[in-house]
């Protein structure tokens, strides 16, 4: 795939000039010539009235959006979900001035868990694109986040595939990247479109670059080519800067009538820093509303409920104040259920002092206030924490509650298993030369035993009810001054087990 392959050359091609920890596109020329040709069939199919009356008349247009959290083939290296819910809150900010919501769709199982090598080694090869454009779920905007390890492509939307790839470290609630990448989804095009690969370095701008006219600081008359050049928004400024930079721009550049541009640096399909992007104008607007109309998703039903939830109320029920416990099987964490939550992200922890050492489980649950701990991921003595962050469709940016603390202490062992593994019984001088043999019993606990001895043909020859043995060592007599000279076996017998120990007379 060629245009791929291009992005990806100009993304490199950026890496030398700024700074990577902030890039955030990967949509490049070729990518951005059929948004811009969807915007502008957008712009003949739907009539400004049309788009008008709908911005007037909605209160709220719910776009549902499904979150793919992909790892590898076993389930290595998925995007926190934290940072996923960060995001989501991010783009409900952005958009708010929309009329816009984002909303998870379906209420259970609303975040989708994918184990994919592809793409967690390369978000935008070829059969990562493949999978993400093939494995969309309908009726939503479909946004996909991963590692791709060995290819750190900027974060993008595929007009070919109507899906968007977010680089799990891009995922979170203060780059702008998930609203940047539905702002192309949504048609629209970088402000400085067609620089995408050139660095403009001041001076005068040439006519056009890489094949496409550059837009002209004029708005109007005879020179002005807003309209149909870049992105095609007359109330976007001429932009050339395709690197990140700071803002304000003090560049100085000109386009190639020596006009100086002013680059509206706040607005969030520009690649001005994240601290400065925070707006989309009118006519962005506008388009956003138009492609919204085409896809068919300006009446979309609200979710149930559109309430926001908060973490703050969330009244742990067990364990907490640091209850003890033996730790006998798996744990069971309860709160209590918080008012319009549909599902919780419940967050365990191992603690030293109170302070968080090593995370024990991170997860979703639905339509429950409970979560079991798996015996098999703690261990005894031990410190814990945990707490929950309750989300529904409409809301993810409840903060977590305050935590709630446990210890786990060494289970208790069955009576059983300690007299299995401590009792024990010697004959002392064996062979027995004399009347009697002297018995060494150890037993970990009081109890009441039986003593009985047998030939080794089976049969029993001395039997004595009732021994009561001590907690520790008990010395035992034991009559064998009728036995014949042979080898026997005397077993002792208590309601915690039994002991054996062959007897030789040999007088
Ligand atoms: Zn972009």
């Amino acid at each position: 795939m060629n245009f791929k392959q291009f992005t990806t050359a100009a993304f490199l091609a950026l890496i030398g000039t700024t700074a990577i920890a902030q890039h955030k596109c990967g949509v490049g020329v070729e990518d951005g010539a059929l948004i811009k040709e969807r915007m502008l069939e957008n712009r003949r199919n739907v009539p400004v009235e049309q788009i008008q009356a709908f911005q007037n008349s909605r209160a709220i247009t719910y776009v549902p959006v499904k979150f793919t959290i992909v790892g590898d083939n076993n389930g290595v290296g998925y995007c926190d979900i934290d940072q996923i819910f960060a995001m989501h809150c991010d783009m409900n900010n952005d958009y708010r001035t929309q009329d816009v919501q984002f909303v998870l769709k379906d209420a259970a199982n609303s975040v989708r868990y994918a184990n994919n090598t592809s793409i967690y080694n390369d978000g935008s090869g070829s059969s990562a694109s493949f999978w993400m454009g093939t494995n969309k779920i309908a009726g939503a905007l479909n946004i996909y986040t991963s590692a791709s390890v060995n290819n750190q492509v900027a974060s993008y939307y595929s007009p070919f595939g109507d899906y968007i790839f977010v680089l799990n470290q891009m995922a979170n609630g203060s780059s702008s990247t998930g609203s940047h990448e539905t702002g192309h989804f949504l048609s629209l095009n970088h402000t400085f479109y067609g620089w995408e690969g050139t660095d403009f370095t001041g001076g005068t701008a040439p006519n056009s670059v890489g094949g496409s006219a550059v837009e002209r600081v004029a708005r109007s008359g005879g020179t002005a080519n807003c309209a149909s050049a870049a992105d095609g928004f007359c109330d976007t400024p001429a932009d050339y800067i395709s690197y990140r930079a700071n803002c304000p721009y003090t560049g100085g550049g000109t386009d190639n009538t020596g006009a100086a541009i002013n680059p509206e640096e706040s607005l969030i399909m520009s690649y001005y820093a994240d601290a400065c992007v925070d707006s989309f104008s009118p006519e962005q607007k506008g388009a956003i509303a138009a492609d919204l109309i085409q896809r068919g998703w300006q009446s979309l039903a609200a979710p149930s409920p559109t309430a926001s939830v908060s973490g703050a109320s969330v009244v742990g029920v067990s364990p907490i104040g640091g209850a003890s416990a033996p730790l006998v099987n798996d744990v069971v964490l309860t709160w209590n259920a918080v008012p319009n939550a549909t599902g919780y992200v419940v967050f365990v922890e191992r603690t030293l002092f109170g302070s968080s050492i090593e995370t024990v489980s991170k997860a979703i649950v639905y339509g429950t206030n409970t979560y079991t701990v798996p015996a098999a991921l703690l261990s005894y003595p031990r410190q814990y924490s945990w707490k929950v962050k309750p989300f529904n469709q409409y809301q993810t940016c409840a903060a977590y509650s305050a935590p709630f603390a446990f210890s786990t202490t060494a289970p208790a062992t069955a009576v059983e298993d300690v007299f299995k593994t401590s009792a024990e019984m010697t004959i002392l001088s064996n062979p027995v030369g004399s009347m009697t043999a002297d018995v060494l019993i150890n037993v970990p606990n009081a109890t009441t035993a039986s003593m009985l001895l047998y030939s080794m043909d089976g049969k029993q020859i001395v039997n004595m009810n009732g021994v009561e043995l001590n907690s520790g060592d008990n010395l035992q007599l034991l009559d064998v001054s009728s036995l014949n000279n042979g080898v026997y076996v005397l077993v002792v017998t208590t309601p915690e087990g039994s002991l054996h120990q062959k007897l030789v007379v040999q007088r």
